[in-house]
């Protein structure tokens, strides 16, 4: 129970800053009256009030664990980051989790040779928080129980997974590397195999200048003795979209400003410019990034593809492909002779199809009528149909896109192939970079797709925590049970039970010609009109909110339709599948067969999505999980700036205050036996006495 005399120390909810530090001045009935750390004289009813740790404590720089707090609440833990964070703390654990605040600021002291040895067999929570205590927890519970590990980095765009990802997998190359001389390869090919995912993996947004628009799987095997002996990377949902579509100021993939800025090794070999020359480099005038050169990074990209093994001539044709992609996007189209008909704009466009086409290998006039035209097959046989300009400009895009897509799944495969994975590794160790919980004004596909992996793991860390903690009272033998932990099984059965979930409702809804986003969404509310997880929004017929863990989300279906149907176009598959350039004809090399009978096959994004989703939650289900947190402690992605009502939605998305929750429910002061005396035996000195 909170003591509420004058003096005593709380926190009194603030709207600006969500909390805020307060001494009480005085009592009144039932209103307490008192001053705020700002200032400010206020008076709160007692049970808005929450109690707060001694001011000593704060003094020096606050807790390294947050279970130190004499008092584990919301305000405690977040201004506890606070104190911290001022002084360049960035870690700071919360039991076995580890939060990351990104200090948007080089701290080349921290990550360093010298820290990784120090960090190295270090018992866990005897140095400062660090990644790489987590990365060596790891790698030592691997060692000493023989049991895979992952590692789950998560937060919002922005915070910090990618870097802190990297600086995981260079402690784990560090201490499983081969002693040095020796061929240390296999390390090199999985740290380079980042700068070359991130060449055409990321993108600048308008959160992050280099933000990963796909998730990602590292995983890093290791032989008996602990040497790393292969890896595999899988990879999850890349957005397509951003291939054909940008807004100022992002930009698209950095590999295009890379390819255009590489001067004569291939930008003019493959007749390409300044990237404002090009339609889906030039719909945002954002080409250049801060601190960034795109022709160094290009030569990064190229040692990146030496070490990790990809062949002079692959690499040859990847650029080559990436050329063809932004030709492909110049080309425009005016209406045909005939009506509803379209055709080649004029003579700069004819220019780059044919260059299009010439670096695709493949022939300039079938490229055209696949673009232009479309062939239906019917009980009559086959007709070709002619498309509207706004029709072939789709259909180039939808082109462009998938080329892309099989282009970033070959690097992927590629990297694995040449890397090697060793299949008689028996313990591994998983880190997973994706994206975090995302809510924002308008929600879409993308975003119903991202929460749900987050619902999923969501549930993988609440049973993590719950067992964690049953483990640490069974070891004390404390009895103790907590029946009132919150479950998001039904929100998870919502989206993706069979019959009847929202995947399979949105499948359902894609497989028949005529649903409309209005019919699915109807669909929805008739199946779920009593669900508690699921509203219809109030403002629109078609909008459906979600009660996730981390809070209500309203998605509009518009394009839900549109984005779940991941179209093969058969005639794009056998024009490229016969291109005389090796590389293409490989990228549309599991073509669907001709014969099939419609031109489009229909395959649903959602699906595959989920399917990932469980063999990933397989993966980590047989593994030991250590968690770490991501946070963004501003918008401005600058140093030194804490935004605590921020901070405070990402640490309850991140799920660290539901830990924090399961923990109050038990016993959420922590002090070893001798602190312990320490502090309270003055309370009973015959013990003291007979204890000396
Ligand atoms: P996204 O979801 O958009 O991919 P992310 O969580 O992966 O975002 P990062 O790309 O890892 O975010 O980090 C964004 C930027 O923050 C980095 O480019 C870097 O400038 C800075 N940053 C992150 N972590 C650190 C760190 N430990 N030290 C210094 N700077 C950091
Ligand atoms: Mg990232």
């Amino acid at each position: 129970m909170l003591s509420l005399r004058v003096g005593a120390k709380v926190w009194t909810e603030d709207r600006n800053l969500a909390w805020v530090a307060a001494e009480v001045t005085d009592v009144v009935g039932k209103q307490v009256h008192l001053l705020t750390s700002t200032g400010n004289k206020v008076s709160a009813s007692p049970e808005k009030l929450l109690p707060r740790d001694a001011d000593e404590e704060e003094e020096h720089g606050g807790v390294d664990d947050m279970t130190k707090l004499t008092y584990l609440n919301e305000p405690g833990v977040l201004y506890n980051l606070e104190r911290r964070y001022a002084l360049n703390d960035i870690y700071t654990y919360t039991g076995s989790i580890l939060i990351a605040v990104n200090p948007f600021t080089k701290l080349p002291h921290l990550y360093n040779v010298h820290m990784m040895e120090q960090y190295k067999g270090a018992p866990f929570g005897e140095l400062s928080p660090h990644v790489f205590a987590v990365a060596d927890a790891s790698y030592r519970a691997m060692m000493s129980e023989r049991r895979s590990q992952s590692i789950l980095v998560s937060g919002e765009s922005g915070a910090g997974k990618t870097e802190t990802t990297k600086l995981i997998m260079q402690y784990l190359t560090y201490v499983g590397g081969r002693a040095a001389g020796d061929d240390r390869t296999v390390e090199q090919q999985v740290l380079e195999s980042n700068p070359l995912l991130e060449a055409f993996g990321n993108a600048r947004t308008v959160r992050n200048d280099n933000s990963s628009r796909f998730g990602k799987f590292v995983e890093i095997q290791f032989d008996s003795n602990g040497r790393i002996s292969g890896a595999a990377i899988r990879t999850y949902l890349l957005e397509r979209s951003r291939v054909v579509q940008i807004t100022d100021p992002e930009r698209n993939y950095h590999c295009f400003y890379q390819l255009c800025a590489s001067g004569r090794k291939d930008a003019e070999r493959y007749n390409l410019d300044h990237p404002s020359h090009f339609h889906y480099l030039n719909q945002s005038k954002t080409y250049e990034l801060d601190g960034v050169s795109n022709a160094e990074e290009y030569l990064r990209t190229r040692r990146a593809m030496d070490v990790v093994g990809i062949s002079h001539e692959d690499q040859e044709a990847i650029f080559r492909t990436l050329a063809a992609i932004l030709h492909l996007g110049n080309v425009e189209f005016s209406s045909g002779k005939e009506h509803d008909s379209s055709c080649i704009r004029d003579k700069k466009s004819n220019f780059h199809m044919q260059m299009a086409s010439d670096l695709l290998m493949c022939d300039v006039n079938l490229l055209v009528a696949i673009l232009c035209t479309r062939t239906i097959q019917t009980r009559e046989g086959l007709i070709i149909k002619a498309l509207d300009c706004n029709a072939a400009v789709a259909s180039r895009d939808a082109l462009a896109k998938t080329i892309y897509a099989k282009l970033f799944d070959w690097l992927v495969e590629k990297i694995n192939r040449s890397v090697g994975q060793d299949l008689t590794s028996q313990i591994q160790i998983g880190v997973l970079d994706i994206y975090g919980f995302e809510c924002f004004k308008n929600n879409s596909f993308e975003q119903f797709c991202i929460n749900f992996a987050n619902e999923k793991l969501q549930q993988h860390f609440n049973e993590h925590v719950f067992k964690m903690e049953q483990e640490e009272y069974r070891k004390e033998e404390i009895n103790w049970s907590y029946i009132e932990f919150i479950d998001n099984q039904d929100v998870l059965d919502l989206i993706e039970k069979k019959p009847i979930g929202i995947v399979a409702l949105l499948d359902e809804a894609c497989m028949f010609p005529r649903s409309t986003h209005e019919t699915f969404s109807m669909k929805l509310f008739q199946h779920f009109r009593s669900h508690p997880r699921l509203e219809k929004a109030k403002f629109s017929e078609t909008d459906f909110t979600l009660s996730h863990y981390a809070g209500k989300v309203t998605y509009q279906t518009d394009t839900f339709l549109e984005k779940n149907r991941d179209y093969v176009v058969v005639e794009h598959c056998s024009l490229l599948s016969s291109s005389k350039c090796a590389f293409v004809a490989g990228l549309y090399s599991s073509a669907p067969e001709e014969s099939s009978r419609s031109s489009y096959k229909f395959s649903s994004v959602a699906t595959r999505f989920k399917q990932q989703l469980q063999a990933l939650m397989e993966t980590l289900n047989s593994t030991e999980p250590h968690y770490i947190r991501c946070v963004k402690p501003n918008s401005l992605n600058r140093p030194q700036k804490f935004e605590n009502q921020s901070i405070l939605h990402q640490l309850r998305c991140g799920g660290v205050l539901e830990a924090v929750r399961i923990s109050l429910a038990g016993y959420p002061t922590r002090r070893t036996y001798s602190e312990f005396v320490d502090r309270f035996g003055i309370l009973t000195p015959e013990y003291l006495d007979g204890r000396c």
